[in-house]
C-alpha cells in the first residue's frame, strides 16, 4: 500500500527548496524507483512527498567553456547512456549506468537519485568516485558543492541537509582527459540485478604508454560505502605495465575493503570477485588507453 499523505509537484528546484523548508517531514522523489518501493513496503508510513520529477532545469547535460561536463541530478540513465556529450569523454559512466536494472528502470530512475539514496550498491557510484565528480546542491542558504569523496558518510547516509535537492553532477576535464576506464559489474544475472560487487578502474598512462602516469580503483558493496583504494593506486605509479604489477594490484586492494557476508554472496567470496574484477578492469583499461601488459 502507498500511504504517502501529501504531495507536491516543485515548479522550479527554489520551489522545492522552499517546499522542504516549510514541511519539516518532506522527502524529495525525482523518478520514484526507490521511493515507491519504499512506500510500499511501509518504510515511509504517512509521507510528505516533493517531487523535482521532469523538471526541465535538472535534465540537462552540457560541456561548459573549461571542459567541465555537468550533468543535471534529474537525468535518467537511459539519457546519460546515449549523450553524444558524455558517451565520447565519459563512456565508463555512459556503460555503468546501462547496467542498472532494466530497460524501465533505466528510463525511470535518475542519477541525483542513485547519489542521494547513498547505497553502497549504486551502480553510478564507483565511476562518479573514480571521476572525482563535484556534486552540486541548492539549499535556503544557497549553492555548494562538495566532492563525492567526502560525499558518503555511512550506509544509506551522506552528508545533504534534508532541505538540499542535489542539482548537478560536474566532471572536470582534467577528470576525464587522457583517462581510460571500465567499470565492471559482477551479479548473478545479466539484468535486474542488484550489484554483488562492483569495481571500476581508470588509469592515465605514460606518454610513451609503457608506464602508469595515475591510477584510480573505486568499488561498490566491497565496504559500507562506495570507496577508493587510494593505497593501492599510489603503488602503481610509475610503474611498468607487467603482469607483476596486475597481479600485485588485484592482492593489494583487498587490504583496503571490507566487505561484508549477506545471502548475496559471502564476505570470501566477495574479496575473490574484488581481486579478479580489479585485475580485469584494469587489464581492459591498460588496453583502451592503447597500452599492452607484457609478461
Ligand atoms: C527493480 C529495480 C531494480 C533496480 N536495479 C538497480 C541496479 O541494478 N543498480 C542500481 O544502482 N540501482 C538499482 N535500483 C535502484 C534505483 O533504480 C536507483 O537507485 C535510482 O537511481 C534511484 O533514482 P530515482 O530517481 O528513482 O530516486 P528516488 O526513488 O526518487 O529517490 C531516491 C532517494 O534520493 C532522494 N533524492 C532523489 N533525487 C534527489 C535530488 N535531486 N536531491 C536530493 N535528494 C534526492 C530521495 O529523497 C530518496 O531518498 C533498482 C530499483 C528497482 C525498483
Amino acid at each position: 500500500m502507498y500511504d504517502i499523505q501529501s504531495y507536491h509537484q516543485a515548479a522550479s528546484v527554489a520551489d522545492a527548496v522552499a517546499a522542504l523548508v516549510r514541511d519539516p517531514e518532506a522527502m524529495p522523489i525525482a523518478g520514484g524507483t526507490d521511493v515507491l518501493i519504499q512506500t510500499r513496503e511501509g518504510r515511509h508510513a504517512g509521507c510528505h512527498l516533493v517531487s523535482i520529477h521532469g523538471l526541465p532545469e535538472l535534465r540537462e547535460i552540457r560541456r561548459e567553456a573549461d571542459g567541465t561536463l555537468v550533468i543535471g541530478s534529474g537525468c535518467t540513465f537511459s539519457q546519460i547512456h546515449a549523450s553524444p556529450v558524455l558517451r565520447p569523454r565519459v563512456p565508463m559512466l555512459c556503460d555503468a549506468v546501462d547496467q542498472v536494472g532494466s530497460p524501465q528502470i533505466r528510463n525511470m530512475g535518475t542519477i541525483g537519485g542513485n547519489v542521494c539514496n547513498g547505497v553502497t550498491s549504486a551502480d553510478s557510484a564507483p565511476s562518479l568516485l573514480a571521476l572525482e565528480a563535484q556534486l552540486e546542491l541548492t539549499g535556503p542558504e544557497g549553492v555548494r558543492r562538495v566532492p563525492i569523496l567526502e560525499w558518503y558518510t555511512g550506509p544509506g547516509r551522506t552528508v545533504r541537509r534534508r532541505e538540499e535537492i542535489l542539482t548537478a553532477l560536474r566532471i572536470a576535464p582534467e577528470q576525464y582527459e587522457g583517462w581510460y576506464g571500465r567499470y565492471l559489474k559482477y551479479g548473478k544475472r545479466e539484468a535486474m540485478e542488484i550489484s554483488t560487487l562492483g569495481c571500476a578502474v581508470r588509469v592515465k598512462l605514460s606518454p610513451d604508454r609503457q608506464r602508469v602516469e595515475a591510477l584510480r580503483i573505486a568499488y561498490g558493496v566491497a565496504a559500507p560505502t562506495p570507496v577508493r583504494c587510494p593505497e593501492s593506486e599510489a603503488l602503481a605509479v610509475g610503474r611498468p605495465l607487467d603482469e607483476a604489477l596486475v597481479k600485485e594490484l588485484g592482492q593489494h586492494v583487498l587490504t583496503e575493503l571490507q566487505p561484508r557476508d549477506s545471502w548475496r554472496a559471502s564476505k570470501a567470496f566477495r574479496f575473490q570477485i574484488a581481486r579478479e574484477l580489479c585485475r580485469r578492469a584494469f587489464r581492459q583499461a591498460v588496453i583502451d588507453a592503447g597500452g599492452a601488459i607484457h609478461a
